[in-house]
């Protein structure tokens, strides 16, 4: 009878033992305390973290291990488990007094019963996040810093992935679009904006999940303001998740700059007063053109035009009047040329005519009625003062010895002079 009390007890010896060797080895702090908030139990962790023998805990409050506020917010804790019965979960944050450090754990009490259902105090375990917590805070704030630039760049910032699936995107582009950001990202680009412009992107997107390289590229798009935009788009390749190629994409609005490109280009190309092409412009296309015709074996022409006695005009009316004068032949001579045709004012009333695939008949028909036209057409420069304007004409057209543009300008120029010296107001054409 004895022994199997002794066996008895020696096995439950050995239950308790190996208990407290797991709850000493689990990583966690585990505690019992009574109704006064005295502890009853605590493992190893629990008296290596008040640096304190076992001994020395056992019987004590948090009192003696925490500053005030902590112990008493521990107490309120422990008193609602105590009253209601109910096991908590909470986050603690503790400052231990024997370190000094602050510590955050995630704790969950328990009321401990005895065997007539009373409660007579609770059970605890508490595991330290302090790590968990420190990285998530960090991330957090990275997130937030990443947030704030990505907002406040002023550029369109979005990730898509090779199903056209937004990933990301900033609130630039949401704004762009017009919708949440949480209502782009998971989306498809044909399902948030017009299909011919997220087809216009896709090109592009493709391009680097085909070729796992950087992009650099224009891109253009209805904005917001429903006018046409233009970008300046980088699209990198970024692969986060396997099996999923994704690219970042920055596009900044160049849309502005754009336009004043234009407006140069436009600018170096045209003449100020009248609008029509500038020498310039004239001499590089015309370059071209007489390439190509050369090539092909197809006609050219030319037409040099120079304004009779224009200095008498602005020697009777002043300078501003010959202007308005060189204005309103610029308006006669426009609709008698086809849209193939090169207008350009040269120099200050000479104009020259680019006439592609056009044989030398032609260009003398041409010439000739442009000639009659100007000498039948009274040109108003007030109410009542309508000049009678008379032209001289040079024509030249391509021969297959010439090298080069300049060889039948000059013949068209020659054929101007002549026209000059042979009395004005005609057309003289030179093979
Ligand atoms: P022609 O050609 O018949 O020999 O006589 P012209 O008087 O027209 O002589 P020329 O072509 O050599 O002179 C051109 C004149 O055109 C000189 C200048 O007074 C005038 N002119 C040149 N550029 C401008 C301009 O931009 N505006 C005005 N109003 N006059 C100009
Ligand atoms: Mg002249
Ligand atoms: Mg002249």
């Amino acid at each position: 009878m004895l022994d199997k009390k002794n066996k008895d007890a020696e096995k439950l010896l050995l239950q308790v033992k190996s208990m407290a060797e797991i709850l000493d080895n689990i990583g966690a702090y585990v505690f019992a305390k009574d109704l006064d908030g005295k502890y009853i139990y605590i493992n190893s962790d629990v008296a290596n973290l008040f640096q304190m023998p076992v001994d020395d805990i056992i019987g004590k409050d948090d009192s003696h291990f925490f500053d005030l506020g902590i112990s008493d917010e521990l107490r309120l804790n422990d008193l609602k488990v105590i009253k209601h019965k109910v096991a908590i979960e909470s986050e603690e944050n503790n400052s231990v007094k024997s370190t000094g450090k602050i510590h955050t754990y995630k704790t969950i009490k328990k009321p401990l019963f005895n065997d007539k259902n009373q409660v007579i105090g609770l059970i605890g375990i508490s595991t330290d996040i302090t790590t968990q917590k420190t990285l998530e805070t960090e991330n957090k704030n990275q997130k937030n810093l990443l947030d704030v630039i990505l907002n406040n760049v002023d550029a369109y910032i979005y990730m898509k992935d090779s199903n056209r699936t937004f990933k990301y995107v900033n609130s630039r582009v949401a704004e762009l679009f017009g919708l949440p950001a949480k209502d782009i990202i998971g989306k498809r680009d044909i399902d948030v904006i017009p299909q011919e412009f997220a087809d216009h992107f896709w090109q592009t997107d493709k391009l680097v999940f085909e070729q796992g390289e950087k992009i650099v590229i224009n891109e253009t798009s209805l904005g917001a303001d429903n006018k046409i935009h233009h970008y300046l788009s980088i699209k990198v390749p970024c692969d986060f998740e396997e099996n999923n190629k994704t690219l970042i994409g920055f596009s900044t609005d160049v849309t502005e700059l754009y336009h004043l490109k234009e407006k140069f280009k436009k600018l170096a190309n045209t003449d100020e007063l009248t609008g029509l092409y500038n020498r310039r412009y004239f001499f590089d296309n015309a370059k071209h053109e007489f390439n190509r015709a050369k090539r092909n074996l197809q006609a050219l022409g030319v037409i040099s035009i120079d304004i009779d006695h224009f200095k008498d005009i602005n020697d009777q009316y002043g300078h501003p009047m010959g202007d308005k004068a060189l204005l309103k032949i610029t308006d006669l001579i426009i609709p008698t040329i086809r849209t193939e045709d090169i207008l350009a004012r040269i120099g200050g009333e000479e104009f020259l005519i680019l006439l592609p695939h056009t044989p030398k008949e032609q260009c003398q028909k041409f010439a000739e009625r442009l000639r009659k036209l100007i000498d039948t057409t009274p040109i108003s420069i007030t109410n009542n003062i309508q000049l009678a304007i008379k032209i001289s004409l040079g024509v030249a057209v391509i021969k297959t010895t010439d090298t080069c543009f300049e060889d039948m300008y000059a013949r068209s120029d020659v054929a101007l002079y002549k026209a000059k010296s042979l009395g004005r107001n005609q057309v003289v054409i030179i093979d």
